[in-house]
């Protein structure tokens, strides 16, 4: 409970007078309403008995008649003597340190968050100028189209069938992880991470209060403080069954224009997995024989295609094709 004798600055004649006073000690004016306290923190703490009593005696209260300040205890104006009445006494607050600002939210030493720059409007100008000339860009390179006549060199199929065994695996994992059906083959602690662990509290100085009868008091508050602790859990080695895709099995065609499914044989524990299919027309531009595109179609459609054929396209400037017709 630190007091703090602050001081005031005489608003006639600039003295910087000590709180205690209700008058300037140079030339006399009182201290009004106006005058605020202040004190810095590497000001003495008081011990005297006799000011700590005048700190904890409430604040000061202004005269209705003369605007002298008087002691909380005293019932009539040591300037004018009239009694106090209905007199208001002068403001006690609390003024916060910069650490006072933060939600205490644990991590004691951080920082309170910058404050949001607020857009101004040559930034958002120059935003949106950046942004235009992104999309005119991105239109540009691959939306922007030139109708060209072009021959098609080479057309192609492709059909893709995974085939899947069922096969023992050895895996680890978590304890709680571990999948239903695993054979547990043994188990160990493993350092999982860390987590931060409120050990007890600190007290911190976080403001001070104007007393308002020219004293201050520190003000503090508690808080948590953590610590980072490593955790540990069980790591599991397991076997388990599990599907595993062994080999792809593919047909292609460039001349035979029906697309089929490669015929698999499957064996003990095997079954078809995933499959996957396209379909590829390669393209030549009929200006300039140097460029070559590749236009993706859907399998069905390929029949549609040979090569020899002369069809137009719609390229973009690198090289993609948007449309392809006859
Ligand atoms: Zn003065
Ligand atoms: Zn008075």
């Amino acid at each position: 409970m630190a007091i703090r004798e602050g001081k005031w600055k005489c608003t006639s004649c600039a003295t910087v007078n000590l709180g205690r006073n209700t008058q300037c000690s140079a030339c006399g004016k009182v201290r009004g309403a106006d005058v605020e306290f202040f004190v810095d923190d590497s000001e003495a703490e008081t011990t005297d008995e006799t000011l700590l009593q005048k700190a904890a005696g409430g604040a000061d209260w202004h005269c209705e008649w003369c605007g002298s300040d008087n002691q909380a205890a005293q019932s009539a104006c040591r300037q004018c003597s009239a009694q106090r009445g209905t007199a208001p006494s002068r403001q006690q607050k609390i003024i916060l340190d910069k650490n006072g600002q933060t939600p205490a939210t644990g991590n004691t030493g951080s920082t309170p968050p910058a404050a949001a720059k607020k857009a101004t409007l040559p930034g958002l100008l120059v935003i949106a100028g950046i942004l235009a000339v992104v999309v005119g860009l991105v239109w540009f390179l691959f939306f922007k189209t030139d109708v060209v006549p072009v021959t098609v060199s080479s057309a192609g199929w492709e059909r893709a069938q995974d085939v899947e065994e069922e096969r023992l695996v050895r895996e680890t994992a978590w304890e709680n992880n571990v999948p239903s059906g695993a054979r547990v083959l043994r188990s160990w602690q493993e350092k999982f991470g860390t987590e931060d662990i409120q050990v007890g509290t600190e007290r911190v100085k976080t403001g001070k209060k104007d007393l308002g009868n020219g004293f201050f008091e520190d003000v503090y508050e508690n808080r948590p403080v953590y610590e980072t602790r490593d955790v540990f859990k069980n790591k599991v080695e397991y076997e388990i069954w599990k599907w595993i895709v062994i080999r792809t099995e593919k047909m292609t065609g460039t001349s035979d224009m029906t697309p089929q499914w490669p015929q698999v044989s499957l064996d003990y524990r095997q079954r078809l997995g995933g499959k996957r299919e396209k379909a590829e027309v390669n393209l030549i531009n009929d200006k300039d024989s140097g460029k070559n595109y590749v236009y993706s179609v859907p399998v069905q459609e390929i029949s549609a295609y040979s090569k020899g054929q002369k069809l137009t396209a719609e390229i973009t400037v690198t090289g993609i094709v948007h449309t392809l017709k006859p």
